[in-house]
């Protein structure tokens, strides 16, 4: 266990479940304060908080709709004041409605952007304001492999990751001169609560193209987004880190 977080103070969006709470507890574990947003989960939320604590960490749990422009603006504000200041944020709240395009109602496809792509633009926004004045900071965002392939039943989703890698490029140009960097991280089938309603021929077909052989678990995608938001990944911005056990190969 490196401790390279040190005294870092990190917000995590959808650190209540799944990949987020896994990125949250890494951080922790490598000496991070953390703030762990959530939206309608509020035990799963305490029981990170009670873990992270416990490690001898500060950590609240804060609720917010980061779709909501004015919730993404508070929970940013929130964590500033319980942690003292803001070093590194994990988008990484997201949500699908997976249907075929002739199939795709408005609701579905408006949802998933809205949530996914603006909630991810809300919280860059108020989070840069701050990072800007102290000329430092880390963004790191989740999107998935099918941003960068497309899936079929997953138009509005892939559409919603393809924006939020255009989202990072655009803006690691823009805030680069300020020591602020944005990186993407590009999970391929992680088991979560978002992949276990999928039917079995669809994880076994999954299976079957991933050179590693197995699904990926929560913890390989926080090992990664540990990485670019550590000191060692000064140096990188703008990219995309595809961490899938080969499966987009
Ligand atoms: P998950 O287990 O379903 O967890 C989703 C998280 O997002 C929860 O913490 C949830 O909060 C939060 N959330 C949902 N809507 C929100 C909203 N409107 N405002 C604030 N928070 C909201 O999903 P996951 O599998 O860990 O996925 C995490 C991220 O990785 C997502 O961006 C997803 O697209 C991406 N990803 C996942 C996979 C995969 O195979 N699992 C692959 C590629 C990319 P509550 O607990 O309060 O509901």
């Amino acid at each position: 266990m490196g401790m390279s977080m040190t005294g870092k103070t990190v917000l995590v969006t959808g650190g209540s479940r799944g990949i987020g709470r896994s990125i949250a507890l890494e951080l922790a574990d490598q000496g991070a304060n953390v703030v762990v947003g959530y939206h309608v989960n509020g035990a799963a939320a305490e029981s990170v908080v009670e873990t992270i604590r416990s490690m001898g960490r500060t950590c609240e749990a804060v609720q917010a709709d980061v779709g909501d422009p004015g919730d993404a603006e508070r929970l940013v504000s929130r964590a500033i004041e319980i942690l003292g200041s803001l070093d590194v944020v994990v988008c990484n709240a997201g949500v699908t409605g997976d249907a075929l395009l002739v199939r795709m109602t408005d609701e579905k496809w408006n949802n998933v952007i809205r949530t996914n792509l603006t909630g991810t633009f809300n919280i860059m926004r108020a989070a840069a304001r701050h990072m800007l004045g102290k000329r430092k900071g880390r963004f790191v965002l989740i999107a998935s492999v099918v941003g960068l392939s497309g899936n079929a039943g997953q138009a509005n989703y892939a559409a919603s990751k393809a924006g939020i890698i255009a989202l990072a490029r655009s803006t690691a140009k823009e805030l680069g001169s300020r020591n602020i960097t944005v990186n993407v991280i590009a999970p391929g089938f992680v088991e979560t609560d978002m992949t276990a309603t999928l039917d079995n021929t669809v994880v076994s077909s999954y299976l079957a193209s991933i050179p590693l052989g197995r699904a990926g678990t929560p913890r390989d995608i926080a090992k990664a987004v540990a990485y670019l938001a550590s000191d060692d990944a000064a140096y990188i911005t703008g990219q995309v880190l595809t961490v899938d056990g080969g499966l987009s190969l």
